[in-house]
């Protein structure tokens, strides 16, 4: 489809009616939102809406003040082009026509020279099913290049891969969120709720009052902890091994559900010998959790009728996260707790749309329906709805992190980033910021110029969740539908209409005739059809009616699959599988010289890197700046006084950070929030290291020393 044609459709299309009800673009609830006039003169804003069946009714402060970005003063309403000013370098406006052209040329120019895999693609954890669909083909059959990956790999690929390995398949929440109140006994680990997922709190709370026990581990005190029965303030790196305590008590007592860990499950030989070397009074040694409440807390857990397990990044974003989250599933595999009423997993989801982000395509080794490029059947197939060749199809790439080295190492030398600003968001951000000082040609696709915007040739506007029709899949694994409710400013093209215009300046348009965002979805149905992420009985219709449908929904009268593995999980012999887990140490361990550990996240107001939420004027109010949470022990060490500044030093550099002193931390541990760029981006000091498996980076455990500053 060419820019003319995009130019009529938007004039065939402004006539047709846009709704006012829209889902907030600020988590994985996706709570329904409606826009409504505010009384002003041509102002709207605003409120929360009942029309959809997760948090009727709530939102958030974030939710609420969701339209102030999509109208903010500084969003890009034109494509920018970077021109010699001076000797330096300044952004000019230009036309759309132009930066398709000029962009495409130096594409093929560089690819020329360089190869195919010359040219990257970066994605985003918030964007539609159909424009990360659209992306993983974009890289694929338009650049065919290898190199693709997305910032969802720094959110949920841990949980991912665990998932995969226990259950045979990935989806966050292995329930929906209405069978919460029918837990009887709840783990929340290293997830914080309350304040990442706030509508979420209303159904712990229903669990709560109908006498469910909730029990959080986390290395602060946090809101989501204000509700539980238990709370274990646990050291990150060490929960491999307190599950082990719990699961050598749930042995010991022989409190596991024999049955089921007979019929459905592989494994649990090998976990009885693993976990009875940690006895509750070794771990007590090793954590300071006292063996009294670890022997509650796994007897609560086994004896109780139902319970649920959920975890988050603060366990999984660690070089051992994949370990981490397997020994929290096999609580719920030894006790029989999945697949039935009031009983399940759940990895929470974070980003808006990590859930479906992930599924089709944008992952450096995954096709449509979280089929692998690796496997010959599932290139077949997806080739066959792509109207390609197999052959065609690259081989698989390298994680989010590894194509920033690849950059470094020359492989790479240019990359196309919507909607994500790595440079705030990526571990270690020193080797991002060479890197893209490094990049020949870099396009970013943005609301805003972010600070990873500010390194780029071209930055053309992107468009809000406001503008971009389209669908989603919530935490739970329900794919639902988003209407258009603004038109985007300056009649600027949407997202998926840039990704094909390139594609068919590319040379490649034949592959990428969509009239509307639905046609899409259509193909991304098919693309997606038999593989574990299915939906193929999904359409636009469908999800309107029926106000979602949970995935996997394989044919237009399946009724979709709220709750996973009832009967069976989806190995070949249709059982879990156990994985007995010797913990290990992390990457960067503390000692003498670097003896504190820094762990990092999120913070009620803000969203990931900030891009958005700092632009919020009452969100910013609230959280201007990141402060570092320390334990009164760690600041009369240092003699340090509330709200004095302390340097932070880890092995890659060293930043200044206001200090907030609270008893609700662990007192070894350094709390920073990462919403923030710059001399605040408290990734400049995290570690890079890798999960092996997932490729996950240690966000959450780095070795750091302090000093007060006079
Ligand atoms: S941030 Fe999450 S919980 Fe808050 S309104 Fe948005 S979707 Fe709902």
């Amino acid at each position: 489809m060419s820019l003319t044609m995009f130019k009529k459709k938007k004039k065939l299309q402004k006539n047709q009616p846009v709704s006012n009800q829209s889902h907030c673009c600020f988590c994985s609830m996706q709570c329904s939102l409606q826009l409504v006039p505010s009384g002003k003169k041509s102002s709207m804003i605003v409120k929360p809406s009942y029309d959809f069946p997760v948090a009727t009714g709530r939102l958030c402060q974030k939710g609420l003040n969701s339209l102030d970005h999509v109208e903010h003063i500084s969003r890009i309403r034109r494509p920018l082009v970077r021109v010699d000013n001076d000797g330096g370098k300044k952004w000019s406006t230009t036309s759309w026509e132009t930066a398709f052209d000029q962009i495409s040329i130096r594409i093929k120019e560089l690819q020329n020279r360089h190869g195919k895999d010359s040219v990257s693609v970066f994605g985003g954890g918030s964007l539609t099913n159909e424009v990360s669909y659209l992306l993983g083909k974009f890289t694929r059959v338009a650049l065919q290049s290898k190199y693709i990956d997305y910032n969802g790999r720094y959110c949920m690929s841990s949980a991912a891969a665990a998932g995969n390995k226990a259950f045979g398949v990935d989806r966050g929440l292995t329930l929906p969120l209405s069978e919460i109140e029918n837990a009887r006994y709840i783990i929340l680990a290293g997830t914080n709720i309350a304040e990442c997922q706030p509508t979420m709190m209303p159904y712990l709370i229903a669990a709560k009052k109908k006498g469910a026990v909730i029990v959080t581990i986390d290395p602060r005190n946090t809101k989501t902890s204000k509700l539980a029965d238990i709370h274990v303030r646990l050291q990150p790196g060490f929960d491999a091994m307190f599950v082990n305590a719990l699961l050598n008590v749930i042995v010991n007592e022989k409190l596991y559900d024999k049955q089921f860990v007979q019929n459905r499950t592989n494994g649990f030989s090998e976990l009885i010998e693993t976990v009875k070397h940690y006895t509750p009074d070794v771990v007590e040694e090793m954590t300071g959790i006292l063996a009294p409440k670890i022997r509650t807390i796994a007897r609560g857990f086994a004896k109780a009728k139902t319970g649920i397990v959920f975890t988050a990044r603060g366990l999984e974003q660690q070089v051992n996260g994949v370990e981490n989250t397997l020994n929290y599933i096999n609580l719920c595999l030894t006790t029989g707790k999945i697949g039935k009423s009031g009983c399940g997993f759940g990895a929470v989801t974070g980003q808006a749309n990590g859930q479906g982000g992930r599924e089709h395509g944008q992952k450096a080794d995954q096709l449509p329906g979280y089929r692998l490029l690796e496997d010959q059947s599932a290139r077949e197939h997806v080739a066959k709805v792509w109207g390609i060749s197999p052959d065609e199809l690259p081989g698989k790439g390298v994680s989010a992190f590894e194509m920033f080295e690849k950059i470094n190492a020359g492989e790479i030398k240019a990359m196309i980033v919507l909607g994500s600003n790595p440079i705030v968001s990526s571990p270690n951000n020193a080797v991002v910021e060479q890197a893209l000082k490094k990049l020949e040609l870099l396009v970013v696709v943005d609301l805003f110029e972010t600070e990873t915007a500010e390194y780029a040739d071209w930055l053309l506007p992107g468009s809000s969740f406001l503008e971009a029709e389209g669908t989603l899949t919530n935490l739970e694994g329900r794919v639902f539908h988003r209407a258009k409710v603004l038109e985007t400013p300056n009649e600027n093209p949407l997202d998926y209409e840039i990704i094909c215009e390139f594609a068919e300046r590319l040379g490649r348009g034949q592959y990428f005739q969509y009239h509307s965002i639905e046609d899409v979805f259509n193909e991304l149905t098919r693309a997606s059809a038999g593989g574990k992420a299915d939906y193929g009985g999904m359409t636009y219709d469908r999800l309107k009616e029926e106000k979602g449908v949970f995935w996997p929904c394989p044919e237009p009268n399946h009724p979709g699959t709220p709750m996973m593995f009832n009967n069976r999980f989806y190995h070949e012999d249709g059982k879990a599988n156990i994985f007995a887990i010797k913990p290990k140490k992390p990457a960067e361990p503390i000692d003498e010289e670097y003896p504190y550990i820094l762990t990092t996240g999120r913070l009620a107001n803000h969203y990931l890197s900030g891009a958005q939420t700092r632009r919020t004027e009452i969100l910013n109010k609230k959280s201007p700046i990141p402060v570092a949470e320390i334990h009164p022990w760690l600041a009369r060490k240092m003699g340090l006084i509330p709200n004095q500044k302390m340097k932070i030093i880890s092995r890659r550099g060293s930043l200044d950070f206001h200090v907030k002193i609270t008893e609700g931390i662990q007192p070894k541990t350094i709390f920073v929030p990462f919403h923030w760029g710059k001399e605040l981006a408290i990734n400049r000091l995290t570690n890079d290291a890798l999960a092996p498996i997932s490729r996950m980076p240690e966000f959450k455990i780095c070795a750091v020393a302090v000093k007060a500053i006079k």
